[in-house]
């Protein structure tokens, strides 16, 4: 008995093997992130290497933008919350119309080569591998939601692209969660300037009022898990959470595979003019 599952196993093992050797025979690609040979059959074309480089944002972050944070800022403070997310100059309190944002990991090295992978070939594995991502630290996290809906683009930008690709990482973070998935809840109303390169206020301005709900569709009293690629300043998201509590939503959590890490956070200018930075 015990021998024969020995065996049993070794066979499993060997076929395993068997089946990457004849991958990496009749598919002999590389890794599409540092060309190095991919030796097992999987439907990501990045290597393992290269997955295992991302780096997950677990510990230390914001409780409510997600931004990682000092420790020194924990111990000076008491409070788990960044620079931004506290106090602005003059008392005011700088708040975003999400309750929360998360993110797997920073957008950095590699991971920056995979989003335009998923952004640009339409990768759909890629997304799914990601959504399996986000549903990990939904569930560690105990984030709490109704519906997922991606971030839109505007219906001239996907009708050019052929696909949304929040839409490609929320579609299966839907499944993997088993909750509806509501493509169709936000418009994106006003396109992206075309300009490539924007300015931080720039991004706050062209975001401004960009999104609506669709007419007609219910988004009464839900808690809705907001879905992006990347977030960079956090501009994107507020704006699409902000139509979304205009339409009665009860709460909104973006989440993004990726955070920018490395430029300062800039404050929004529609809340505070003079105290930006
Ligand atoms: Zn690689
Ligand atoms: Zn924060």
């Amino acid at each position: 008995m015990g021998e024969r599952s020995i065996s049993r196993g070794r066979s499993v093992r060997w076929l395993a093997e068997a089946r990457d050797a004849v991958v990496s025979i009749f598919f002999p690609a590389g890794c599409r992130i540092c060309e190095q040979l991919l030796t097992r059959a999987s439907r990501v074309p990045i290597c393992d290497d290269c997955l295992a480089s991302f780096v997950p944002l677990t510990e230390k972050v914001c409780e409510i933008c997600g931004r990682p944070i000092e420790s020194t800022t924990l111990h000076d403070t008491g409070q788990n919350r960044c620079r931004i997310c506290r106090e602005m100059p003059g008392g005011q309190v700088r708040t975003y119309a999400f309750d929360r944002a998360r993110s797997f990991a920073a957008y950095d090295g590699s991971l920056v080569r995979a989003i335009l992978l998923l952004k640009f070939e339409r990768m759909e594995p890629l997304g799914a591998w990601f959504a399996e991502r986000l549903a990990e630290v939904v569930n560690t996290q105990g984030l709490q939601a109704d519906v997922v809906v991606p971030v839109p683009l505007h219906r001239d930008r996907e009708r050019e692209r052929g696909y949304n690709q929040a839409d490609l990482i929320a579609r299966p973070l839907a499944r993997r969660l088993k909750l509806p998935h509501r493509a169709v809840l936000l418009v994106r109303t006003r396109p992206r300037p075309d300009k490539h390169i924007l300015s931080l206020e720039e991004r706050w301005e062209s975001v401004r009022g960009a999104f609506a709900t669709r007419p007609g569709s219910q988004v009464d009293n839900l808690r809705v898990l907001l879905v992006d690629d990347v977030m960079t300043t956090g501009a994107t998201l507020d704006a699409c959470a902000r139509a979304l509590r205009d339409a009665g939503a009860k709460s909104v959590i973006g989440l993004t595979v990726a955070r920018a890490v490395r430029n300062p956070f800039p404050a929004p200018v529609s809340q505070s003019p003079s105290g930006a930075r």
